[in-house]
């Protein structure tokens, strides 16, 4: 049934500090809205358990996309449109890029953000595979201050995530040193467009001397929530692709994957599927 929104109350404070402050003193607890595209799915659906909301909605602290020497930095509330449309974004990390183009409709993307995106948690979501392959940093903040950690680590268990209450996800940072590596990145999903992924797998590779020197695979909907299949990695390092590698790498993922039966799909077809997209990035290769 869809929610009374007489109920329910939302401030603006309208810079990130003042934001903060709120997050720091108020005595009951806040949740952060950002382009609203999961929060006012749960409200129109009656399940929004938090009755006070706190926007962060274009507030410029958090929307802004920075090109460093060594790295590119997105603002939490960069929205998918900012993300798709950037040129360094688009040649160095298209991965990304297209992950971004992925998410929803047009118009989920002119809102939703990768903020959002992040801190919904969704084992399903499209962005977080392509951070993982990236190796992203993440930036949180709190009124006592920044801190940093790397966005393997960022998620704890089913949306379950490192953020204290009253800390922000603020930025996103990848490194620029990508020279040499090739990428890939395929959602499965019942459509091509507008559609939740049944599994999802996002990779860098780097060769060296016809022998794997470094690999990162950020997968969705194989567990919990989104995350990198380091045991599968493992054993691709320091081989050269052959019949034998791609079939041992299938074993790994195959192994390492605890996906779910649910409406979208099978846990079977997940794996399965989740080893072929790998086989067809190595085959590739
Ligand atoms: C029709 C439709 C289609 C969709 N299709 C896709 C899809 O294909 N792929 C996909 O991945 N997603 C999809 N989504 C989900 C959604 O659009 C994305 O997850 C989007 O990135 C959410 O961002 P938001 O800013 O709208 O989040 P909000 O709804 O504002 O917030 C989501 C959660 O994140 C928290 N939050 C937001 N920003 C911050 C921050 N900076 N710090 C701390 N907490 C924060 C909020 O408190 C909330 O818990 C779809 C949604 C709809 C309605």
């Amino acid at each position: 049934m869809r929610s009374d929104v007489t109920q329910y109350d939302l401030i603006a404070p309208g810079t990130l500090d003042a934001v903060l402050q709120v997050l720091a003193d108020s005595p009951v607890r806040y949740t952060p809205i950002a382009g609203g595209t999961e929060l006012m799915v749960a409200l129109g659906a009656g399940r929004l358990q938090s009755k006070k909301l706190i926007s962060l909605w274009n507030l410029e602290e958090l929307r802004f996309i920075e090109v460093a020497p060594d790295a590119i930095i997105l603002g939490a509330g960069s929205t998918f449109t900012d993300i798709r449309k950037h040129p360094v974004i688009a040649h160095e990390f298209s991965i990304l890029a297209q992950a971004a183009s992925w998410t929803g409709s047009i118009a989920n993307q002119n809102r939703g953000t990768i903020g959002g995106n992040i801190v919904n948690a969704s084992p399903a979501a499209d962005s977080p595979p392509a951070l993982l392959a990236c190796d992203a940093e993440l930036t949180l903040v709190s009124a006592r201050g920044p801190r940093t950690m790397r966005y393997r680590d960022f998620h704890l268990a089913y949306k379950e995530t490192a953020l204290e209450p009253d800390e922000l996800l603020y930025s996103i940072t990848i490194s620029r040193n990508l020279k040499g590596y090739k990428s890939y990145i395929r959602k499965v999903g019942p459509r091509n467009a507008q559609a939740i992924s049944k599994v999802a797998i996002a990779a860098l590779i780097r060769m060296k001397r016809n022998h794997i020197d470094d690999i990162r695979i950020g997968a969705a909907s194989l567990r919990e929530f989104p995350v990198r299949l380091t045991a599968t990695e493992q054993s691709l390092i320091g081989k050269t692709i052959t019949l034998e590698t791609i079939a041992a790498a299938r074993a790994a993922v195959l192994s390492e994957a605890r996906p779910i039966d649910d409406i979208r799909s099978t846990a079977k077809y997940r794996a399965t599927i989740a080893a072929n997209l790998l086989e067809e990035f190595l085959r590739r290769l």
